[in-house]
């Protein structure tokens, strides 16, 4: 049977290759804002009725406005928090802002950005600016256009933590799910360095996660999985994001240390958070026995 959607009524999500075959997701399409093309993929941002405002790249959902908060708070503060003085940060890919927006909350002296995509950034000011909520005027920021593999190679020893905010593994963030790229992300961390990898959803345990879970247990000493719900994503399930670290275990990090750092670090901004908390953090690194490495 083949059901066909009005593309002027729905956004049909594109189907992750040989992944997601038995399922795909459809969005009520209530506002075209922009639809185009860059250099490296299909850009669409559009308005659904319950959702708000998306961003697609290459027909797959990046965010939406109703659950961003979730996501980028989710990917950075656990990230952080793990570190026992985080200076230096960069981020690879996350041209919507919003991973920059929640960094450049705490006492950073240095942020770094590289993306591929000047066209994502550009868009994402001009019909996203939720997002990065003004985080792009940060005087701390140093914000680059490069293909995130090769830039992380010129950095060795260099960072306290890195968060990889990658298209999904096809098209140009392919690159950065390869061995190769977490070697270099491991060498351009200093000696106590994290990193969060945004993976998938936990439907894909087996197929995806466990395998470059794999991949980073070759060079990290502590690899954990952190989940979180991300109910515009294809995931059916809860969302995972993959936290390493060289020389301190995250997980075994105690609620009460998490809260002081927090506390310290953020001061009222903790508060202010939506869906991060000390507890939540906490609780976040516990796993159901089925999806533990
Ligand atoms: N939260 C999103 C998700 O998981 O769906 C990711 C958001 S962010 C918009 C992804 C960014 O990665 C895009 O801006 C894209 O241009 C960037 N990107 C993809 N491949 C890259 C590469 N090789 N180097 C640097 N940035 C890359």
């Amino acid at each position: 049977m083949k059901i066909c959607f009005d593309p002027k009524e729905w956004f049909v999500e594109a189907a992750f290759p040989g992944i997601r075959r038995c399922k795909r997701d459809i969005f009520g399409l209530k506002k075209e804002i922009f639809k185009g093309k860059s250099k490296f993929q299909d850009i669409h941002i559009f308005e659904s009725p319950g959702f708000g405002k998306m961003l697609s790249l290459d027909g797959i959902i990046q965010f939406s406005q109703s659950d961003e908060f979730i996501y980028h708070e989710m990917i950075v503060h656990p990230l952080l928090i793990s570190h026992k003085n985080p200076k230096r940060f960069l981020v690879v890919g996350g041209g919507d802002g919003g991973v920059l927006r929640e960094a450049s909350k705490h006492p950073l002296d240095e942020l770094y950005m590289v993306d591929i995509d000047q066209e994502v950034v550009k868009l994402s000011r001009k019909y996203l600016p939720f997002v990065s909520r003004g985080s792009f005027k940060d005087k701390r920021l140093n914000l680059l256009f490069a293909d995130g593999k090769n830039f992380i190679k010129e950095n060795k020893d260099f960072f306290d933590a890195i968060v990889v905010d990658s298209t999904d593994p096809v098209g140009p963030g392919k690159a950065l799910f390869e061995l190769n790229f977490y070697k270099s992300v491991y060498e351009a961390l200093r000696k106590d360095g994290v990193a969060v990898f945004q993976l998938g959803p936990f439907l894909d345990f087996d197929l995806i996660i466990k395998g470059i879970a794999g991949k980073l247990k070759k060079l990290f000493e502590f690899v954990s999985p952190l989940r979180l719900p991300m109910p515009s994503y294809s995931s059916g399930c809860e969302y995972c994001f993959l936290l390493a670290a060289k020389t301190t275990d995250p997980a075994e990090i105690n609620i009460k240390e998490i809260t002081r750092r927090a506390r310290q670090r953020l001061d009222e901004k903790l508060s202010a958070l939506k869906y991060y908390s000390p507890e939540i953090h906490h609780a976040s690194l516990i796993m159901p026995r089925i999806w533990q490495l």
